[in-house]
């Protein structure tokens, strides 16, 4: 079995926040195989600067809403949220389905790897079936935060 071997300044394993003196060994889809020592580990491993953890879960979302964001004005009560939502549900789908797009880009981006999405209606529905169309965060070399 071939492995992959990375060392971040820290690594996050769910429970506690680990320095850099460990590694984390995945084999080449990604698959957690073990967390290491630096001397335990041997040749081969992958630097990173920044945290290494895992992906986050937003458990409640509503992408079919996302063409509202900054939209809806803050502190003004539930009675005036749920009209500005109700009267906000009537845009073109083209942006609807934009706004829904970047949004879960932007969520990918900041490390969000899966989402319990709420829906009212089927206006999501597209942005899901292009799952698994994506290329995962840790694989941007640019980033400082890495997911697994
Ligand atoms: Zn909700």
């Amino acid at each position: 079995m071939e492995y992959r071997k990375f060392k971040p300044d820290y690594l996050f394993d769910g429970s506690q926040i680990l320095n850099g003196g460990h590694v984390l060994i995945s084999d080449l889809k990604g698959k957690i195989i073990d967390v290491v020592t630096e001397s335990e580990a041997g040749n081969g491993t992958e630097v990173l600067k920044g945290i290494l953890s895992p992906g986050f879960i937003n458990a409640h979302c509503h992408l079919e809403l996302s063409h509202l964001k900054n939209k809806i004005p803050q502190k003004t009560g539930l009675v005036d949220f749920v009209v500005t939502v109700i009267s906000g549900r009537h845009f073109p789908p083209d942006e609807i389905l934009s706004a829904i797009e970047n949004t879960e880009a932007e969520m990918l981006k900041e490390g969000i790897v899966a989402v319990g999405d709420i829906c009212n209606n089927t206006l999501s529905l597209l942005q899901k079936e292009k799952k698994g169309k994506k290329k995962p965060a840790h694989s941007s070399p640019k980033k400082e935060q890495h997911m697994f």
